[in-house]
């Protein structure tokens, strides 16, 4: 089974005036949607507008001059109804940025392979060595494991570093190190060749990725180098991720890539410009939508994902705290999963999400909408 199945939290009613949602409390209880997740929607009637109070287009405008309102619900008793899947099968998707099995982007592989997806990674080049080691010596065999019991298969690992566009980009220095010199074709422009080269064409291109050098310092105190260096690793690195793909990726793709709330709110801590390096992500994520769209239908999304205890985010040195006020303060009082963020991207990389582009999709458990922190100890009285 090489699809994610996803059952309907709610159905959806059409109508030829006005489309408005039927609720748990505007149903009679013989049509009570079924809530839980697993089960599937089943309904007594195939109409539910006439059944409930009137909307009131008052508050809103002036009522509707006409009342015929022809609702449907999409399932009724005479339908089979097979649920709505998320199916990649076919589709081929490169994840810049895995090394291990605890980051976003290793859920997104996941996820996009539990939907049937073919999967492809660029890893960092200072990590690639550990990482294929790893894999080949299976330490990663349970973390691999989809939910049909089989193990997710990696097509081609190939070694990459984002903040080079190509060959000439690379000081020497680099070049003679020796965690580099092992390896060949890792500037963005290589790799995209390679792809190409190997696989032809690919559908999802997934970003997943940043460094700031200087993310423990105070913006006050970042260098100008720093700054330059959270930019070009974490925003520019997608540009020019998206620049090099483009020609590869087929009509109708789709982008992601990972952005976090300090991009918009002042989140103390998340220094050396990172916060800057989001904002411009989220920027550049509705100017390529635009460009991307507009050359080749490809869709151009981010998620801003709440925070996990992955390696990149432990090295800033306070994830632990940030995960425990998500859980205090957040509207879901619940561990976020990397997984959940993985089922997202899923969607947004399929044709479920065909008219979601230029949008920051927050996986925080709700955090971003809080504009208080309940565990204050100066609410406590
Ligand atoms: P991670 O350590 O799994 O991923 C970061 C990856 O970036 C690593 O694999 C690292 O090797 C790679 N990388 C760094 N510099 C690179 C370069 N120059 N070229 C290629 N690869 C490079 O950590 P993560 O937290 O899962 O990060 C993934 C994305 O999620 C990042 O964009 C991060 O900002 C974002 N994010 C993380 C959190 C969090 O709390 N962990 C929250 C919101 C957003």
């Amino acid at each position: 089974m090489a699809a994610i199945a996803i059952t309907a939290t709610g159905f959806q009613i059409f109508s030829t005036r006005r489309t408005f949602s039927c609720s748990r409390t505007m149903l009679p209880s013989n049509m009570m949607m079924d809530t839980n997740l697993t089960r599937q929607v089943k309904l007594s009637s195939s109409s539910c507008v006439s059944l409930v109070k009137p909307f009131p287009w008052s508050f809103i405008s002036a009522p509707p001059k006409d009342n015929n309102v022809v609702t449907r619900a999409m399932a009724n008793e005479n339908d089979s109804v097979q649920g709505l899947s998320i199916d990649l099968r076919g589709k081929r998707a490169f994840i810049a940025g895995v090394a291990d099995d605890n980051g976003y982007g290793w859920a997104i592989a996941k996820a996009l392979a539990a939907a049937g997806a073919e999967i492809l990674v660029g890893t960092w080049v200072p990590a690639l060595n550990i990482f294929e080691t790893s894999l080949r010596r299976g330490k990663f065999d349970e973390s691999r494991r989809l939910s049909n019991g089989s193990l997710m298969e990696i097509a081609k690992v190939y070694p990459l570093d984002a903040v080079f566009d190509s060959l000439d980009d690379v000081p020497e220095d680099v070049k003679a190190n020796k965690r580099y010199s092992g390896s060949s074709n890792w500037t963005v422009k290589d790799v995209a060749e390679s792809v190409k080269n190997d696989f032809g064409s690919i559908d999802i291109l997934v970003h997943s990725l940043a460094n700031g050098p200087e993310v423990t310092k105070p913006l006050l105190e970042t260098s100008r180098k720093g700054y330059l260096a959270a930019l070009s690793a974490s925003s520019y690195s997608f540009i020019s991720l998206l620049q090099h793909f483009l020609p590869i990726i087929n009509p109708g793709g789709a982008t992601i890539s990972l952005t976090y709330i300090a991009s918009e709110r002042s989140i103390p801590g998340y220094g050396g410009g990172m916060s800057s390096a989001k904002a411009a992500l989220e920027s550049d994520t509705r100017v390529l939508a635009f460009e991307a769209g507009r050359k080749k239908q490809i869709r151009v999304n981010t998620i801003s994902a709440g925070p996990l205890g992955s390696r990149a985010a432990k090295a800033i040195g306070f994830i632990e705290k940030m995960i425990e006020y998500s859980y205090a303060n957040g509207p879901l009082q619940k561990e976020l999963l990397a997984d959940e963020v993985g089922a997202a991207a899923a969607f947004l990389a399929s044709p479920l999400a065909s008219a979601v582009t230029g949008s920051v999709v927050y996986v925080d458990n709700g955090l971003n909408t809080m504009g208080l922190a309940t565990d204050s100890p100066s609410l406590s009285v």
